[in-house]
């Protein structure tokens, strides 16, 4: 049987960011239903097509999405949360958006990070009142599209219900059980349909089988299995799971499925090892995901191929298929745009369409089966000179000792209180203001020569005096100078240090229609000149009040990143971390006296595997210690985490030592808070108190709600009071009201005291 190429998911958002301009467009109702409709159909063709020309054997249908493939999977099984019924919309497609973006009456759904990547889905919501049906069969459709309009026979993906139904809320332990049972009826007919339209292999998404998964827990996994191949029995499926290996390999192999498709890139070898000592079924396919599908290095094909080699003296009869590790959605879609990345970097990369080139590579390799082409022979030359250029050198490699202040919390806490005497119940935002569209503009006319230095500059000064004034206006108690001079909290630093590269196209979602673009970590990172303090100080001079200074931490940073895999992690970091102590004295020199240092990514950086997570939280933690180690005793260290679920971190979160850290309490409704109920935490604490993500403006009402529930639980002399996140994505409009009803609301809160 000859070998089948596969990968599990295509970048959604075009080739130039199509995709987010035509969203946008739709929900500044700049175009209508129609037109959206045809132009999205449009792109979804396009990306087949590009899969198709690529020459992807088994290309993925149903993958691409209007904001997320999980809010997809919960609108199909009707899962629409109750505060959205009752308003009137024009379409199914307008619903659908609302839940995503929340409306005047409606809080938007919660969005999280899926898995450790910085990809965000949006939390279905489970109610006792939902009835279960299938609204809108989204695979059937998306499959028959591409055979009809392009004659491809694609592969159809769906999120398994085990993984779903664990990425969804609003139930607990004991009603798991039943909704699984649920939804296995509904996958059962979504599958069906799929099946009788001529769809061969469906491929289902059980990621959350990575974690580690109690024996009991696993046994529900047999039986939704069991239960389902008995639904469906003609249906060929695929269980993929990524980002790590599979927990309970040997009865993952025995679920009674076409086919297991597994990571052996970030598997840690495991893969190999259970293939060594159980083997695997020869009734079934073996998916092989060796080519990173969420880093952007190049593969070393001969070390693949030797794994490739090692598979196959054990599996010498079976059906193996060549893929990638994960969803290409995590990379961007080719490196022929990134015309600036020297040379030399460049022989060392693969975005999405050369890592298509590569898996042909392979397989190609396996039928001709004797010598190594001559693509094959420059695609090892060129990585080869690659690593050579960038080989790291030893003083790169700091020691990673156990970073302290030289004060405890509560001697600089008095310290600080002397020196601010901020009211109870201080406001502050979380750093950026708008990027509006002249901000951006001017950018990319500096960046393309067509605007001056001076010009740009003069620009953001006067955008930082205007928010000044506006923050003035507000009475806010600490100010930020609004980050107006940043693409993105990740990127601008990556510009400014060493052993870093920026590309002109490498764009990512991140959610909905945002996306990123990543920084490469290709050398040995370190600090070139100062990189915010210019901005920082002008804001301070501005103001009586004080301003933070605003800095993106060395864990977010290396997370957020493209990552170089031949160093540990915690030795990147620790060299992010090095650098940032540099700004850092430099702030403090300019008299900046209160820094955040931002940590977005630390909770999502977690590894999968419960027994990996000591290692990881010590070397992460220290890493910001070692930023934050050196500031004064006076001077008040913030940090701020958005969309983490803290309960099994919450210790580290204490370790790290902040001041202040700004949480995250709104759009997750409050359970946030109750976490710190249970746990000690005895440092200040933003709570966010509401969502930015969300256009809609909060009620005063709602936030004193907040902040009331928030009070029952932890001592108001710990709170600061802030919205959830940066206001970068929002209006001028939107975040002058929805401040000054934070702020009336913090008043009425302190009043309340
Ligand atoms: N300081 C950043 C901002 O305000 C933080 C963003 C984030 O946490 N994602 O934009
Ligand atoms: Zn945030």
């Amino acid at each position: 049987m000859p070998i089948k190429t596969s990968i599990q998911g295509f970048p959604r958002i075009g080739e130039n960011r199509e995709w987010k301009r035509l969203l946008e467009f739709y929900w500044k109702n700049e175009i209508d239903g129609c037109t959206f409709e045809k132009e999205m159909k449009d792109i979804r063709l396009n990306l087949l097509q590009k899969q198709q020309n690529a020459g992807v054997g088994l290309i993925p249908t149903g993958d691409f999405t209007y904001y997320d493939h999980v809010l997809d999977t919960a609108y199909m099984f009707n899962l629409i949360p109750s505060r959205f019924q009752n308003e009137p919309f024009a379409s199914g497609r307008d619903l659908y958006f609302a839940l995503a973006r929340g409306t005047k009456h409606a809080e938007a759904c919660e969005m999280t990070k899926w898995f450790n990547t910085n990809y965000h889905y949006i939390v279905p919501e489970i109610e006792d009142t939902w009835i279960p049906k299938v609204l809108y069969n989204k695979p059937l459709a998306d499959y028959l599209e591409a055979k009809q309009e392009l004659g491809i026979q694609g592969k159809p993906v769906l999120i398994g219900p085990y993984s779903f139904l664990s990425l969804a809320k609003g139930y607990d332990d004991e009603q798991f059980e039943r909704y699984l049972d649920i939804l296995i009826s509904l996958y059962a007919k979504v599958i069906a349909e799929l099946t009788e339209a001529g769809a061969s292999y469906i491929q289902i998404d059980e990621p959350w089988l990575v974690h580690s998964i109690s024996d009991k827990d696993f046994q529900l996994v047999q039986a939704a299995y069991n239960k389902l191949t008995n639904l469906v029995p003609d249906a060929k499926l695929l269980l993929q799971t990524y980002f790590e290996s599979v927990s309970h390999y040997e009865k993952i192999i025995q679920l009674p499925v076409a086919g297991i498709g597994l990571d052996f890139v970030y598997d840690k070898g495991k893969h190999l090892s259970y293939i060594e000592q159980f083997g695997f079924p020869k009734d079934k396919v073996l998916a092989l995901g060796i080519i990173d599908g969420r880093n952007i290095w190049k593969t070393d094909l001969d070390k693949t191929w030797e794994l490739i080699r090692s598979i196959q003296t054990k599996l010498s009869d079976h059906t193996i298929w060549f893929q990638t590790s994960c969803s290409l959605l995590h990379v961007p879609m080719s490196l022929s745009y990134e015309t600036t990345l020297p040379k030399s970097l460049k022989e060392g990369l693969a975005f999405a369409e050369e890592k298509i080139e590569e898996l042909n590579l392979l397989k190609d390799h396996l039928t001709s089966n004797t010598h190594t082409s001559q693509q094959w022979e420059s695609h090892q030359s060129s990585l080869h000179s690659f690593k050579k250029a960038y080989q790291s050198t030893d003083e790169s490699v700091f020691p990673n000792y156990k970073a302290m202040r030289s004060q405890s919390f509560s001697e600089r806490n008095a310290l600080q209180k002397e020196k601010f005497q901020l009211p109870l119940l201080p406001t502050t935002t979380i750093g950026s203001f708008p990027q509006t569209l002249d901000m951006r503009r001017a950018r990319t006319a500096f960046r393309k020569g067509e605007q001056t230095q001076e010009k740009y500059d003069q620009l953001v000064k006067d955008k930082i005096k205007h928010w000044i004034d506006v923050q003035e206006e507000l009475d806010l108690d600490v100010f930020v100078h609004g980050e107006f001079e940043r693409n993105d909290m990740v990127e601008f630093f990556g510009e400014k240090l060493n052993g870093f590269a920026v590309t002109i196209n490498g764009w990512v979602q991140s959610y909905g229609s945002r996306c990123v673009k990543p920084p490469i970590i290709y050398s040995d990172v370190a600090f070139d000149e100062p990189m915010t303090v210019k901005e920082t100080a002008y804001a301070q001079s501005l103001t009586q009040k004080p301003v933070k200074g605003m800095l993106t931490g060395p864990v977010t940073i290396l997370n957020w990143s493209f990552e170089r895999t031949d160093l540990p992690k915690h030795v990147v970091a620790n060299q992010i971390a090095h650098s940032l102590t540099k700004e850092i004295e430099e702030l403090e020199q300019s008299e900046v006296e209160m820094i955040q240092v931002d940590e977005p990514a630390l909770r999502e950086g977690l590894p999968l595997k419960k027994e990996d997570h000591t290692a990881y939280l010590d070397w992460a933690v220290n890493a910001f210690r070692l930023t934050t180690e050196k500031v004064k005793p006076t001077t008040q260290v913030h940090t701020h985490m958005c969309y983490s679920e803290f309960h099994d971190i919450i210790d580290s979160i204490n370790a790290m030592d902040a001041d202040v850290i700004s949480i995250e309490t709104s759009s997750s409704h409050g359970e946030l808070i109750k976490i710190f109920e249970k746990h000690v935490y005895d440092k200040g604490i933003g709570l966010g108190v509401y969502d930015i993500h969300s256009p809609r403006i909060p009620t005063v009402e709602e936030m004193v709600d907040i902040i009331h529930e928030s009070l029952d639980t932890l001592p108001s002399s710990l709170f600061w009071v802030n919205p959830d996140c940066g206001l970068k994505t929002r209006t001028e409009e939107e975040t002058v009201s929805a401040l000054t009803n934070m702020v009336k609301a913090a008043r009425i809160a302190r009043n309340n005291l």
